[in-house]
C-alpha cells in the first residue's frame, strides 16, 4: 500500500521529519504502510492552515452550507463502505462483518446526524418583567483538536470531526498511530466532498510527540479526546493551563448486572456480544459479569459453551466473529492480565491461550481466545484494571444492594448493563448506579441525541445531541433594555 502522508489545507503533504513509522496489520503481523511521524513543525502547520480558513470563511458559512457538505461527505462514505469496512478490518484486525454493520454505517450516521441537527437548533431567550430581552447567541469556539483511538477508527473520529465542523469550527485531527488507514481514506473523500481547503486537517503520528503538540498548540482552543485514562490525565496537564475546553471521553470496566428473573437465554446471547465484540477492545464492553446465585450456574454453562463456539480468524473473512487484538504489545498486556487472574485465584472456565488451528498466513497475528475467569476475589486488580481484551470475569451476587455495591465499587463510570424483567427493579438499579449510560435488557443501543460520557475515571463532560453541539460552539448572552 501507498505511503501515508499528512492532509494539511487540502493537500498531501510529508512530514516535517521525512520520518515514518510502520503500521502493522494484527492478523499478519507484517507491515501493510507507513504513516508520517509528526511533530510540532506539522500540527503547527496543519493548525495555522485550519485557523486561516476559519478565520477568511468558515465561520462566515451558513448552516445549510456545512450541512450540505457534510451531507454530501456522508453520501461519499456511504458509497465507499465496502472499502472503508476492508481497510478498517486489515487495519484494526476487526472482523470485517462487524465493520460493515457497526463502523462504517455508524460513521455514516454521525455526518447525517449532525448535518441535520444544526438546521434544527434553536437559542435560548430569557425575557425579564424589568424589560430587558436576554438571548443566547452561540458561536464556534475555533480550531478544534480531535484525538482518537485504535478501536473504532473511523466511528469516532467521525464522532468528532461531524459536531466540530457542523458548528462552524475548522480541524486538526489525529488518529491513532495504530489505525490510521480509514482516517486517510476519509481525507481523500473530503476533498472530493468540495470542502474549503483547511476545514479538516489530519496529521498522523505518535500520541507523545504529535497528540501532546495539538494540545499544547495556543491556536488550537478546544480539545476532544477519546483514549485511555492515563493518557486524558496526560491531555489535561497539557491543556489546562492554556484554559483550553477539554472533553475527555476514557477508559472503562463496566459491570454487566443479570438477575434471575431475566430472560437468560438473551441475556447470554447479548453479554457475549457486549464480552467479546471487537475483540473485547470497546470501552463499552462490560467486562465484569455479576449474576444473581440462583441463576450462576446456569449462566455460567451457557455463556462458556457459546464462547467456546465463537468463530476466531482472519478478520477479512465474513464469518469471522473474532478478529485479532490490535498489537503484540497489547496481545502481552492482554495475556499478562490473564497471568494475573491466576495468581488471585480466579480461574480459567475457557479461553486463555492462542488460538489452535490458524492458517500459515495468520501465524504472526495477535490473536487470543475469549477468555472467561472465574473465582475472582472482589477487590482483586483483575475486577478493577481495565484489561480492554476479550477477557471477562463472573461472578455471583445474593441481592440488590450487593450487584449496586459491586458494580459502583469501580473507580470508572463510563456504562452499565441490567438484565431483570421487573421494571420497577430496572428503574430503582439504574438510577442507583454511578455511571454515563445504564443500557437495560440490551446494549450498545445508541441513540445520537442523549448525552454520552463517564463519570469518575471514565471522562470529564457528555458528547452527543446538543451536547455536542454546545460543546464546539461558545455560548453569549446579548442583555437589550427594551
Ligand atoms: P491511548 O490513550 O493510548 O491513545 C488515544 C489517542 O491519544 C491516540 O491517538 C494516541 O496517539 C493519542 N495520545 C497518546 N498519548 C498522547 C498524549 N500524551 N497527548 C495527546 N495524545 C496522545 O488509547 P488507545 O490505546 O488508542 O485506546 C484505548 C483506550 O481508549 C481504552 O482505555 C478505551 O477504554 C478508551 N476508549 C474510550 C472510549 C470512550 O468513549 N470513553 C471509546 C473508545 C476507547
Amino acid at each position: 500500500m501507498e505511503r501515508i502522508l499528512n492532509f494539511i489545507g487540502g493537500s498531501f503533504v510529508p512530514p516535517a521529519s521525512e520520518e515514518y513509522i510502520e503500521d502493522v496489520s494484527p492478523a499478519t503481523g507484517k507491515v501493510i504502510t507507513e504513516i508520517p511521524d509528526s511533530d510540532g513543525r506539522d500540527v503547527d502547520l496543519a493548525a495555522r492552515a485550519a485557523d486561516d480558513t476559519f478565520r477568511s470563511q468558515w465561520r462566515r458559512t451558513s448552516a445549510e452550507e456545512r450541512s450540505e457538505l457534510l451531507l454530501r461527505l456522508a453520501s461519499l462514505i456511504e458509497s465507499n463502505a465496502e472499502e472503508l469496512a476492508m481497510l478498517e478490518s486489515l487495519d484494526c484486525g476487526k472482523p470485517i462483518a462487524l465493520a460493515r454493520r457497526m463502523d462504517i454505517p455508524r460513521a455514516v450516521q454521525n455526518f447525517r446526524f449532525f448535518a441535520t441537527a444544526i438546521l434544527h437548533v434553536t437559542n435560548e431567550c430569557h425575557p425579564m418583567d424589568s424589560g430587558a430581552l436576554n438571548y443566547t447567541l452561540r458561536h464556534p469556539v475555533g480550531v478544534a483538536g480531535l484525538i482518537s483511538p485504535w478501536n473504532l477508527p473511523l466511528y469516532l473520529l467521525s464522532w468528532k470531526i461531524a459536531p466540530a465542523v457542523a458548528a462552524g469550527n475548522c480541524c486538526v485531527c489525529k488518529p491513532s498511530e495504530m489505525t490510521p488507514l480509514t482516517a486517510n481514506r476519509l481525507a481523500e473523500l473530503v476533498n472530493e466532498a468540495g470542502f474549503p481547503e483547511g476545514v479538516i486537517n489530519i496529521v498522523h503520528g505518535y500520541g507523545a510527540r504529535c497528540g501532546e503538540a495539538i494540545t499544547a498548540h495556543p491556536k488550537i482552543p478546544l480539545i476532544s479526546f477519546t483514549g485511555g485514562t492515563a493518557t486524558g490525565a496526560a491531555v489535561m496537564r497539557s491543556a489546562g493551563p492554556l484554559f483550553k475546553r477539554v472533553s475527555l471521553e476514557l477508559g472503562g470496566k463496566n459491570p454487566n448486572i443479570v438477575f434471575a428473573d431475566a430472560d437468560l437465554e438473551q441475556a447470554v446471547m447479548t453479554s457475549i456480544q457486549s464480552s467479546f465484540a471487537n475483540q473485547g477492545e470497546i470501552c463499552l464492553c462490560g467486562s465484569n459479569i455479576f449474576v444473581e446465585r440462583s441463576a450462576f450456574d446456569g449462566f455460567v454453562e451457557r455463556f462458556v459453551a457459546r464462547s467456546r463456539s465463537l468463530r476466531i480468524g482472519d478478520p477479512t473473512d465474513d464469518t469471522t466473529e473474532v478478529g485479532a487484538l490490535i498489537s503484540q504489545a497489547h496481545l502481552e498486556k492482554v495475556s499478562r492480565a490473564i497471568a494475573l487472574a491466576k495468581d488471585e485465584g480466579g480461574t480459567i472456565a475457557t479461553g486463555g491461550n492462542r488460538p489452535s488451528g490458524l492458517s500459515e498466513s495468520l501465524r504472526g497475528g495477535y490473536f487470543l481466545e475469549p477468555t472467561v475467569l472465574l473465582g475472582l476475589g472482589r477487590d482483586c486488580r483483575t475486577m478493577s484494571d481495565e484489561i480492554f481484551g476479550p477477557v471477562v470475569t463472573i461472578t455471583p451476587f445474593d441481592d440488590d444492594r450487593e450487584a449496586i455495591e459491586l458494580a459502583n465499587s469501580s473507580r470508572y463510570g463510563l456504562s452499565a448493563t441490567v438484565w431483570t424483567s421487573d421494571l420497577k427493579r430496572a428503574h430503582r438499579v439504574a438510577a442507583a448506579l454511578d455511571c454515563g449510560t445504564v443500557w437495560v435488557n440490551t446494549w450498545l443501543l445508541r441513540d445520537l441525541r442523549v448525552p454520552f460520557g463517564g463519570m469518575k475515571e471514565s471522562g470529564v463532560g457528555r458528547e452527543g445531541g446538543i451536547d455536542s453541539l454546545n460543546f464546539f460552539t461558545e455560548a453569549k448572552n446579548v442583555c437589550i433594555k427594551l
